[in-house]
């Protein structure tokens, strides 16, 4: 018998000693980097002369990996591979799929360090945020395995006299799988795991500023074992790899992460039926968010400062759950804003190496231009109060920046920058600050901050977001604790690391026996 689900501890830096194993790592990672990623087909591992560089956010010059590129006839390769593949993978026992996850969190587990390292140099990751999701990408392997195992026992169904009747999760086929470069471990594990142990096949796409550390993970799929063919590695172009992975009539489905555009435009070809395709195919998209931290009059106003900082500056802002819009009351908004400007202008920006960053920079050039390009459009929005400005120039550091008196509607206020940008907004009431954190297309998380009980309650009802939180920061969705996902804009309502994720990925079969 497993152990029931619990999250995985996160390390304790405030430890010399897992500064020392860290640095190791880092060290181990660091002679590591500039290798050569082939493709992995089929466990085929196949070269190509288009490659393309993996490099370190926070330096430039630093070489992470080359990458082999897929083009459209290794698309379709994969896609043959995965689905003889799942001819096989899908009559495997539930109980054998869910022992690879077991086997691969065991390992992650040991190895944590490793794994996190990699994601310093290649995502900007702070020791602390690379460990978070290391910690995070186990629980989701020790979930969803415990889960698929759940889900293959004997489901309820009403009793009847004459008959025997069984209900049956059945797995769907291909599945493409396309992860966000921002939690490049967890997310990507998490997707790539919660289609494979259902018993489906997978083409992991991984996104193309973090290549490698999915790589890293592939081999740890390698490692324990688990059937070549059953996860396919293809990096490869969006417009070029992605399109003909979604637009193949043997796709079944398509699991995303990443932005609203790229969301809506998988779900309009995925509609469409091509020629021999013989089903509807199925999109599970988590596409962003405009989340907003609201704090009532009644509060404690150090706790909002606090929260408020760490989740919009948090990964430099760089998470779908981040706070990205702080709506205070017109009581205590001058003072939330004071006191968050204080913490803010503390973090220190520098190589996310470092033992004391805690500001890495952002992923890359277009993610840095488009970023301060927002901070000129909030110039004409709202009052600059910190940042604006940019660091080393080694690597795509931005300030932590804050804008103050933004309208409602500004489109600093509407738009999704993902970076380092806060902007605040007062609100006459809690009514009208709840009518506020309504206002965009998105609803993904949001919390609130307040003593006022009957104000909670009201947010409980009114503010419509898949995660909301109170007295907390808004990030930071823990496995089976918080079943992650929103509303609207923000996707297609699934929720990771939930009890109902797996279904998503599955079909129930009902058979009925009479005698
Ligand atoms: N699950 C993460 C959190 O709660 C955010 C995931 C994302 O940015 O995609 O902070």
């Amino acid at each position: 018998m497993r152990t029931e689900f619990k999250n995985e501890a996160f390390v304790n830096f405030k430890e010399e000693r897992n500064h020392e194993l860290y640095e190791q790592a880092l060290k181990k990672a660091e002679a590591e980097l500039g290798k050569e990623y082939p493709l992995i087909i089929g466990g085929e591992r196949i070269t190509t002369d288009r490659t393309a560089l993996s490099i370190n956010p926070a330096n430039h010059s630093q070489v992470i990996g080359i990458v082999s590129q897929a083009d459209a006839q290794l698309a379709e390769k994969a896609i043959q591979v995965a689905a003889a593949t799942f001819e096989t993978w899908k009559r495997t026992d539930p109980n054998e799929r869910a022992r690879y996850l077991y086997r691969a969190a065991a390992i992650l587990r040991r190895r944590k360090h490793e794994f996190s390292a990699i994601m310093t140099f290649e995502a900007g990751k702070t020791r602390v945020e690379a460990d978070v999701e290391t910690a995070e990408a186990i629980d989701f392997l020790e979930f969803y395995a415990r889960e698929m195992q759940r889900l293959s026992l004997p489901q309820p169904l009403t009793a009847s006299a004459e008959e025997e009747n069984e209900l049956y999760y059945i797995p769907l086929g291909v599945g493409i799988v396309i992860p966000p470069w921002n939690f490049p471990l967890a997310i990507m594990a998490g997707m790539t795991t919660a289609a494979l142990v259902t018993g489906n096949t997978v083409v992991l796409k991984p996104a193309s500023t973090t290549p490698v550390i999915a790589a890293k993970f592939m081999a740890l799929l390698e490692e324990v074992g688990l059937p070549p063919g059953v996860v396919n590695y293809l990096p490869g172009p969006g417009g070029e790899v992605g399109d003909y992975l979604v637009d193949h009539p043997l796709t079944r489905f398509i699991s995303f992460t990443g932005s609203r555009d790229v969301g809506l435009r998988i779900n309009e070809r995925a509609a469409k039926a091509n020629p021999g395709q013989k089903w509807i195919k199925r999109v599970v998209a988590e596409m962003g968010g405009k989340d907003a931290i609201v704090v009532d009059s009644e509060a404690d106003l150090d706790l909002a400062a606090d929260m408020i900082t760490m989740s919009a500056f948090g990964f430099s802002g760089q998470k779908c759950s981040a706070c990205s819009r702080a709506i205070i009351h017109e009581d205590v908004y001058d003072t939330v804003l004071e006191r968050v400007v204080e913490r803010a202008s503390q973090l220190k920006m520098t190589n996310p190496a470092h033992a004391d960053a805690n500001l890495g920079p952002v992923i890359d050039e277009k993610a840095y231009n488009k970023i301060l390009e927002y901070i000129e459009i909030g110039k004409q929005e709202g009052r600059l109060v910190l940042g604006g400005s940019t660091g080393d120039s080694n690597g795509y550091f931005i300030e932590p920046t804050i804008f103050a008196d933004v309208a409602a509607d500004a489109r600093i206020s509407q738009e999704e920058i993902f970076g380092p940008v806060v902007a605040f907004t007062k609100a006459a009431s809690f009514d009208e600050a709840i009518q506020i954190a309504n206002g965009t297309d998105y609803g993904l998380t949001g919390a609130v901050i307040s003593r006022n009980g009957a104000n909670l309650e009201k947010a409980r009802r009114e503010y419509h977001v898949g995660n909301l939180y109170f007295n907390r920061k808004c990030t930071g969705a823990l496995v089976g604790t918080h079943p992650f996902g929103g509303f609207n804009m923000s996707g297609t309502d699934s929720k990771a690391g939930g009890r109902d994720y797996l279904l998503l990925f599955t079909q129930g079969k009902l058979v009925s026996d009479r005698f």
